[in-house]
């Protein structure tokens, strides 16, 4: 346990010195929330490799770049209104409950995270995941198609997508707040993908940045692809 501690932190601290990682409150949670805690007993002694695992149904983890990019590239902030699109195993859910919801904020200022799932055992396993590990307080895990959004609890703050998709499924837009960002790999299946971030200004018009090459597994379901 000790070894994997040392050798977890020691990644944080690459991935600082990378400048993959800048904000303190975001160290702080990919700390505090190691990915071993969610991982399936074979993948756990891989943990600390900044790679995909596989978590079973043929999906996998993502890698702990690509987790801290996405959180930086989501200016996350305590109180944050969050909807994640492909729960996985919940592990990327539960960094983003730390960052939103730490346990000293007072239960009025606290965000929460609604993460949606398409494939049932998944979904299960993330909401097993979530709640052994503490965080059922701030993430909620729902088993349904994420590409239309999450409507009962719309509109949100901030939108992540952790599957590739074909173009941005409208739902996502018209549930993101104005000021909101979007952040989505857009792509053709396993490979040319592009990371986007889309901001919506006060006139509903939205800015797209390019945030680099990024290889995810495809979404699936009505605006995703059709695998
Ligand atoms: N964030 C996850 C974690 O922390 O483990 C990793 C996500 S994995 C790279 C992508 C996930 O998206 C898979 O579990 C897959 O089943 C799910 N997915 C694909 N299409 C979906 C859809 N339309 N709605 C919800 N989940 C979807």
């Amino acid at each position: 346990m000790k070894k994997s501690t040392e050798a977890w932190d020691q990644l944080i601290r690459k991935l600082i010195e990378d400048n993959v990682l800048h904000s303190k409150r975001i160290i702080n949670a990919m700390k505090n929330v190691p990915r071993r805690l969610f991982l399936p007993e074979r993948s756990i002694e891989y943990s600390t490799i900044d790679a995909p695992l596989p978590i079973g149904n043929g999906q996998t983890v993502s890698a702990p770049h690509m987790v801290a990019i996405m959180n930086e590239a989501l200016k996350l902030e305590t109180g944050h209104h969050v909807l994640e699109v492909g729960s996985g195993c919940g592990w990327h859910a539960a960094t983003i409950g730390e960052i939103i919801a730490p346990k000293d904020t007072p239960r009025p200022g606290r965000g929460h995270i609604y993460t949606v799932e398409i494939v049932k055992d998944l979904a299960k396993l993330a909401r097993e995941n979530i709640m052994r590990n503490g965080f059922g307080d701030r993430v909620t895990v729902i088993h349904g198609d994420g590409s239309l959004g999450y409507t009962e609890r719309s509109a949100y703050d901030r939108i992540l997508v952790t599957a590739a998709a074909p173009d941005v499924p409208p739902p996502l837009v018209n549930q993101l707040k104005i000021g909101g960002f979007l952040v989505i790999p857009i792509g053709s299946i396993h490979m040319f993908q592009t990371l986007i971030r889309i901001t919506k200004d006060v006139d509903g018009n939205l800015k797209k940045e390019n945030l680099g090459g990024v290889a995810f597994v495809p979404l699936t379901g009505s605006f995703g692809h059709k695998v």
